[in-house]
C-alpha cells in the first residue's frame, strides 16, 4: 500500500525531474497540497511527512481544519486558492498567510481594509481567468496590467505573482506561458499553475508553486455522498 509519505516523496521527485529537464533548479518550485475536503488523518500523515504548504479553497472549512493545527505547526503556510467573497475578507486576512485569487477591486479594496484592521500584511496573487471563461473568476489576460495597478499602486497590495486555472477542456501549456508572460512583463516572480494532472508541464513553463489535491492525497471523498462502507 502506497503511504501518504510516498506519494509525497513520489510527487517531489516529479516535480524535481520536470524542473531539472527544464533547466531550472527544483528548490524554485514549491509543492502546494490541496487538503480541501480531505479527512482528518490523510492531514496528519501529510504534516508528518513534513508538508507544510497547504492550499484550500475555502475560508470557512479551512478555519475549522487549521486554526488549531497553526499553534503546533509554527511554520505552516495556508494560501487560499479559491473564491473569496469580500465579506469574509477579514476572516481569510487572519487564517492564511498568501492570498491567491485576488481577481476584482472591490475585493482588492476589501482585502487591503482587512490588512489594515488587522495588522497582517499578506502576499497576494492575481487570478487570471486565461481562459476567458465566463463561469471562471480571475481577471481577463488584456486586464491585468490595470488591475495590477490598482491593487498596488491605489490599494497597496503586496502583489507578488499570478494564478490561472486553464480550461479544463484544452491543453494548459498554451494558458501556462499565457501567465509566464504576463508575470514577466509584470516583474512579478510568482508563477501558481498546475495541478494533479498536468503540473510538470506547469514546471516547464515555469510554474514556481504547484497546487496538487489528489495525486497527493487520494481522491477527495465528498461530504454529502461518504463512499460505502
Ligand atoms: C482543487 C484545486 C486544486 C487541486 O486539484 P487536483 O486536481 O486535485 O490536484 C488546485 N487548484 C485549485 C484552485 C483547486 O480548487
Amino acid at each position: 500500500m502506497t503511504t501518504l509519505a510516498d506519494s509525497i516523496a513520489s510527487l517531489r521527485s516529479r516535480i524535481g525531474a520536470a524542473a531539472r529537464a527544464a533547466g531550472r533548479d527544483p528548490a524554485a518550485v514549491t509543492l502546494v497540497a490541496v487538503s480541501k475536503v480531505q479527512p482528518e488523518d490523510r492531514i496528519e500523515a501529510a504534516l508528518a511527512a513534513g508538508q507544510r504548504v497547504f492550499g484550500e479553497n475555502r475560508v470557512q472549512e479551512a478555519e475549522r481544519r487549521w486554526a488549531e493545527r497553526r499553534a503546533a505547526w509554527r511554520d505552516l503556510q495556508l494560501r487560499l486558492i479559491g473564491p473569496l467573497q469580500t465579506n469574509k475578507a477579514k476572516d481569510a486576512v487572519r487564517l492564511f498567510d498568501v492570498i491567491e485569487t485576488v481577481d476584482r477591486p472591490k475585493l482588492a479594496r476589501s482585502l487591503a481594509e482587512a490588512m489594515a484592521a488587522t495588522g497582517r500584511t499578506l502576499d497576494c496573487l492575481i487570478q487570471v481567468n486565461t481562459g476567458e471563461e465566463p463561469q471562471k473568476a480571475g481577471v481577463a489576460p488584456r486586464e491585468a496590467e490595470a488591475f495590477y495597478r490598482l491593487c498596488t499602486e491605489e490599494c497597496g497590495l503586496a502583489i507578488r505573482g499570478l494564478m490561472c486555472i486553464p480550461p479544463v477542456e484544452e491543453p494548459p501549456a498554451l494558458h501556462f506561458a499565457l501567465l509566464a508572460d504576463l508575470a514577466g512583463k509584470l516583474g512579478l516572480p510568482v508563477l501558481s499553475m498546475g495541478m494533479s494532472d498536468d503540473f510538470e508541464t506547469a514546471v516547464r513553463y515555469g510554474a514556481t508553486h504547484v497546487r496538487v489535491g489528489t495525486a497527493l492525497f487520494g481522491a477527495r471523498v465528498s461530504p454529502e455522498r461518504p463512499p460505502a462502507p
